[in-house]
């Protein structure tokens, strides 16, 4: 499963992190039955059931010592 980098920050209130946006920075797994990688094939012939869930990587930006809006 491929990774995406979410920007956002680190909330000490209501201990989340909130992401912001994706850098667009992606850590390819390389596995032919992803269908976010770069090396997904398949064959014309056969359908493609490849999942399309890709993994957020945290990255903390700042962090904050108030809860965030949506959990207050
Ligand atoms: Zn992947
Ligand atoms: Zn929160
Ligand atoms: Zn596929």
């Amino acid at each position: 499963m491929c990774e995406h980098e979410l920007i956002g920050d680190y909330w000490r209130g209501c201990q989340h992190f909130h992401g912001r946006y994706y850098s667009g920075e992606r850590v390819d797994c390389c596995s032919p039955t992803c269908k976010t990688s770069a090396a997904h094939t398949h064959l014309p012939t056969i359908g493609c059931r490849c999942p399309t869930i890709a993994t957020n990587r945290n990255k903390v930006q700042s962090i904050f010592q108030m809860k965030h809006e949506d959990c207050k």
